[in-house]
């Protein structure tokens, strides 16, 4: 068996760190880029969301490397994304392609001992003991969590970095040098190495940039090639940006769900304008957008790609959000058209708003 998965922002990090840690086999499939979504285009219904064509495309790519099982996590939501995997499939054997699927559902929907039977699944041909798996699935999460404060640590301080640029270097250079080892326990420590290292970049405190939330679409905010790497582009304009919805909080959200204790304060947040959830994270985004005013950050960026069901909702109600709160809120929408100049000339033209609005507070 030789899994591949999906890329999802830096899972693929964890991914490795997992199955490297048991022994099994694995493919990375290449970065997602033009290529991976113009393969994925051309096998998906045209109407089918942005996410679900990227994702066809890593599958194939990942195919034609050796994968002959894929994992994914699934949802049983009202939104598109619980079909995902069965049409995938579906699609998959139509071209020829003989692969498996493992499904990772919520316990609620599919069952204790469907779950496990399913994680049984991906760790069959391990030849490791139990012990050692679970410390790799351990150092896994702990990888996740990781590598989402390095990313959070220079996206916010990027707006009050002394030498510009040396967050985007060590961030990248983090991501580059994590891959190029085999050994969890290595891939661990490059990890601690940058996020102290981040610690130690020289800051300006008496700079005051733009501080922009970055909300939406799950997957289009967190998998850079699907938002034309917004994040990248703010940090060298320097702006400092947050991300609330990110790996590690999928994780303890999809944890604290069993016990109904996940994103309390979204929940409340979002109460007034949205108050049922409607599949998605639509809700976690307009509670998103009220907290962001709360924390006094000049503006919010929805990104969302063409179709995405929840959240052209959650885009019909921001504007009363931004009238009631005068908070500055910009949707952008995303699918295989996209372009670069168009976009960076809307971002620009956003920020250049927040920038007056803030000299005009000042003055
Ligand atoms: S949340 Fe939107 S983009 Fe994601 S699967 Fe559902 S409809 Fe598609």
């Amino acid at each position: 068996m030789k899994i591949t998965f999906p890329h999802l922002g830096n899972t693929y990090i964890a991914a490795k760190l997992f199955f490297d840690s048991i022994g099994a086999d694995y493919v990375i499939p290449p970065v997602s880029s033009r290529e991976a979504l113009k393969i994925g285009s051309m096998y998906s219904p045209e109407e089918m969301c942005l996410p679900f064509k990227i994702m066809m495309g890593n599958y194939i790519q990942a195919i034609e490397k050796g994968a002959d099982t894929v994992l994914i996590v699934g949802s049983c939501g009202p939104c598109r994304f619980g079909e995902y995997c069965e049409l995938q499939f579906k699609i998959l054997k139509k071209l020829g392609y003989k692969v498996n699927f493992i499904v990772l559902d919520y316990k609620e929907d599919i069952g204790k001992e469907e779950l496990l039977r399913r994680i049984g699944s991906i760790l069959e041909d391990s030849k490791v003991n139990n012990r050692l798996k679970i410390k790799g699935a351990l150092r896994a999460l702990k990888s996740v969590k990781l590598m989402d404060d390095i990313e959070e640590k220079a996206h916010w301080l990027a707006g009050y970095e002394v030498k510009k640029g040396e967050c985007k270097r060590l961030l990248n250079h983090c991501k580059k040098e994590v891959l190029l080892t085999n050994d969890p326990k290595k891939a661990l420590s490059i990890l601690k190495t940058y996020r102290s290292e981040l610690k130690k970049v020289k800051i300006d405190k008496n700079k005051d940039p733009l501080k922009v939330s970055i909300m939406g679409e799950i997957y289009t905010i967190i998998e850079p090639f699907s938002n034309l790497y917004i994040e990248d582009k703010l940090m060298d304009y320097g702006v400092c940006t947050k991300r609330m919805l990110t790996p590690s909080w999928w994780i303890k959200d999809a944890f604290l769900k069993s016990f109904k204790l996940n994103s309390i304060k979204l929940r409340i947040a979002s109460k007034k304008y949205l108050p049922i959830y409607i599949g998605g994270h639509a809700r976690e985004c307009i509670g998103e957008a009220v907290l962001s005013h709360k924390k006094g950050f000049n503006g919010a960026i929805q990104i969302f790609p063409s179709g995405c069901m929840p959240e052209i909702v959650s885009k019909a109600i921001l504007p009363s959000i931004a009238k009631d709160e005068n908070f500055p809120i910009m949707s952008l929408v995303m699918d295989e058209m996209s372009g670069e100049s168009g976009y960076i000339t809307r971002i620009e033209a956003f920020l250049d708003l927040l920038e007056r609005r803030k000299e005009k507070c000042i003055i």
